[in-house]
């Protein structure tokens, strides 16, 4: 592979988009705008649960401006990558976030944007006048051989006439190979993914031969080989790996967000989570003044109802001497949100 570089978790790559970059740093929000989409790719990963007219930032079902707000804070985001369902069919709201965000975080939050669609010249020009940075077409697969005859060319060229970063961006299957020409040509970048199972597109992928790498990934055997066949002739491309996604983006991101959401008492894993321990009580006033009378600092702990949450070394330390003051003790791992979902639960 010439001029390559290896990333981590597989991926390849020898341009980055600046949204790419971003999201490698765990530094981009996903702003999910609605799950409707008159496409129907065999290949589509979106979840039942997303196929509807709801707003996402990352995991967060979100129903006001200053909930993305909150979200972007929360994980210190320094760009956001649009994405859906297909975005471009809420054009207002999808030109309203921007306006949003950069107005929020100033022009250097870095906006991209995912589409299906050949967006016309109007659309473009008022995304870019919005402050859009970068969008990445996604055209149907069955055009991936004609590009350069389907209005997708023009919309290319359009989007740079607006001073857009523009690429293209599609899974790594073999018709991957038919676009390499088109995309040195118009000069703009390739993003691969690696094709990956869900449960919504599993019988469709395997009713067309494909089968998964094996049962602790979802990607798809072949895959990564089709992007590195079609790679070395390619000047702007990146593979982007399922492993990489899963695990290393979402980690720095949990990361980011741990370092904000994080109390004094909270232990930050390697992977973005938190430890803590848990007493809860029906006497939460009496096992409060236990917790005094054994000294535990006012701030090593915090009351959640009846619920006291600690640093978990000092749970494990004091857990018999207030055994008697509680009906039930763990020590608690879990994702860096409100509510965030539970990993692992040690009862003591
Ligand atoms: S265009 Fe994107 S969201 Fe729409 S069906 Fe295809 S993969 Fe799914």
């Amino acid at each position: 592979m010439s001029d390559m570089t290896e990333g981590e978790a597989g991926s390849f790559y020898n341009y980055l988009s600046q949204g790419c970059k971003l999201c490698q740093r765990g530094a981009k929000m996903v702003l999910f705008v609605t799950g409707i989409c008159d496409r129907s790719c065999f290949y589509c990963p979106l979840s039942d649960e997303r196929r509807e007219d709801a707003i996402y930032a990352n995991e967060r079902h979100v129903h006001s401006d200053e909930d993305v707000i909150a979200e972007a804070y929360q994980m210190s985001a320094l760009g956001t990558g649009i994405t859906g369902g297909e975005p471009l069919l809420e054009k207002e709201r999808v030109l309203h976030y921007i306006r949003l965000l950069k107005a929020e975080f100033g022009m250097e939050h870095h906006i991209h944007l995912y589409t299906s669609t050949a967006a016309s010249m109007d659309t473009l020009s008022q995304l870019a006048k919005a402050g859009l940075d970068e969008i990445r077409f996604h055209p149907p697969y069955t055009t991936w051989g004609q590009l350069e005859d389907t209005p997708f060319a023009r919309a290319l060229r359009d989007a740079k006439t607006q001073g857009m970063d523009v690429g293209i961006e599609i899974p790594a299957i073999d018709e991957a190979r038919y676009i390499g020409k088109f995309v040195n040509d118009m000069d703009c970048f390739l993003n691969l993914n690696e094709l990956e199972f869900s449960d919504t597109n599993a019988n469709a992928m395997h009713a067309r031969g494909f089968e998964l790498i094996d049962d602790l990934s979802n990607a798809v055997e072949g895959s990564r080989t089709c992007a590195s066949n079609i790679t070395s002739a390619l000047r702007k491309v990146h593979f982007c790996s399922s492993s990489y996604k899963d695990a290393v983006q979402l980690r720095k991101r949990l990361i980011k967000t741990a370092n904000n959401t994080a109390r004094v008492f909270d232990e930050i894993t390697d992977d973005g989570t938190l430890i803590y321990g848990v007493a809860r009580s029906d006497n939460i006033d009496c096992l409060i003044s236990v917790l005094r009378t054994l000294d535990v600092p006012a701030d090593m702990y915090g009351i959640e109802g009846k619920t006291v949450e600690m640093g978990w070394w000092i749970l494990e330390d004091i857990a018999d001497e207030i055994r008697d003051s509680t009906h039930e003790m763990s020590i608690i791992e879990r994702y860096p949100f409100r509510n965030g979902i539970v990993v692992e639960t040690i009862p003591l």
